[in-house]
């Protein structure tokens, strides 16, 4: 048999995945199939951003731009950062890939060496162990739960230190669990980084998706000596409901980025042209269309938990950003329906999707077997059927 490359042995295929497979045939088959598996807003892209890239087509933006970006897109992005974060950047420490996900591969691709670790708090963003993997790291796994509201604690990081530990990952807000830390706790994490000497990568995607009155906090701007040793990561998929237009981008040290546009040269070359010229009329356009986006989410997000909280057997805790709730299910297991029992969250996961029409994603591959995930980027109707649904289905097992 043909003989795979060493470094994938650790690479599975999704399990994510096969919920929503099986959510597409069973749609397709003409059933009523309520999902709740999305990962990006359910808005369509604002007018004005379209516009600006039929513009680029029609005015020859069709050809090969710098492999880091376009100077324009660098400049709004530099906008960005100071009058958002109050943080300044240059445009040798700035570089735009293939959405956010492609800059954070190339991030681990340029910085690890074999045996270095990095500390990923649980739950997680499936990518990020899977990177490091393959980047040649090892993924240290701080698993935090509903007490620390999803949050990785100052001793549980110090616990999680070891001689080789090279960076630590931050994802506030963050996708699985909506949890976002306040400006003081990013600070005593940010601390301990840089006594460590390691390397801050904060994943700031979900950064304008807060409600309640929350605002996200670059750890970057705690201080000059704490953005010296981080690189942000942010992108234009979530903001903007731009997730097919694969536009992301990181700020940092030069010489780290400088390593990321060179592996991106010899990799992917340049993000799309149209779409970079999209990006910077979503960055530096008018910034409405986000407000209407996140009223209509801090409603439904509302409606989400008070539904599920109402179901017994179901818990969950009311997420400060993103559009996911991370919803404990593990009374569930244990309880069985046709002679098959539930023993995990694929299991409940495959239950929901089987008998009650409703795609969930489990919990396992975020790295908490007790929990599944539920996008609120779909309609009211939707979260209000669904619900119900969902606690029929809790009560019918036995
Ligand atoms: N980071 C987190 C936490 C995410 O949830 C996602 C998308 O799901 C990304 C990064 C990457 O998004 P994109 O590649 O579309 O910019």
């Amino acid at each position: 048999m043909f003989k795979l490359a060493e470094r994938l042995s650790g690479l599975e295929e999704s399990v994510t995945l096969a919920i929503t497979v099986k959510a597409r045939a069973l749609k397709a088959e003409g059933r009523d199939v309520i999902g709740f598996g999305a990962g990006e807003p359910d808005f369509d892209t604002p007018e004005n951003i379209k516009e600006a890239a039929i513009k680029a087509i029609r005015s020859g933006q069709t050809k090969y731009t710098p492999v880091g970006g376009i100077n324009e897109l660098k400049d709004a992005i530099i906008g960005k950062f100071r009058q958002d974060n109050n943080l300044t950047y240059s445009r040798d420490e700035i570089i735009v890939s293939c959405g956010g996900k492609h800059s954070i591969f190339n991030l681990f691709q340029a910085i690890l060496n074999p045996g270095d670790e990095v500390i990923i708090p649980a739950p997680y963003w499936v990518s990020y162990p899977v990177m490091v993997s393959l980047g040649g790291g090892m993924p240290r796994i701080v698993h935090t739960t509903e007490a620390d509201g999803f949050r990785m604690s100052p001793e549980a990081f110090k616990r999680h230190l070891s001689p080789n530990t090279k960076a630590v990952v931050i994802n506030s807000p963050s996708n699985p669990t909506g949890a976002a830390y306040t400006e003081k706790e990013l600070a005593k994490l940010a601390e301990i980084a840089l006594e460590n000497g390691l390397l801050i990568i904060s994943d700031e995607i979900y950064e304008k998706l807060t409600y309640d009155g929350f605002k996200a906090t670059s750890i970057a701007s705690i201080s000059d000596e704490v953005k010296k040793r981080t690189i942000v990561l942010n992108g234009v998929s979530k903001t903007y409901s731009m997730t097919g237009w694969r536009i992301g981008y990181a700020a940092g040290p030069k010489e780290i980025v400088k390593a990321m546009t060179n592996i991106q040269s010899q990799s992917t070359s340049n993000p799309t042209s149209i779409s970079q010229w999209a990006a910077v009329e979503a960055i530096s356009g008018p910034q409405d269309a986000i407000g209407v986006m996140v009223r209509e989410f801090a409603k439904r997000r509302k409606a989400m938990v008070d539904g599920l909280n109402a179901i017994d057997g179901i818990s969950a805790i009311l997420p400060q950003g993103a559009f996911y709730v991370f919803a404990n299910v593990s009374v569930l297991f244990g309880r069985s329906y046709k002679g098959k029992t539930i023993k995990g969250s694929v299991d409940l996961a495959t239950y929901l999707i089987d008998e009650a029409g409703i795609a969930v994603v489990p919990g396992e591959p975020f790295g908490d077997d007790k929990f599944v995930r539920l996008s609120y980027a779909t309609s009211m109707d939707n979260i209000t059927k669904g619900i119900k649904r969902i606690g029929e289905a809790a009560g019918a097992l036995k």
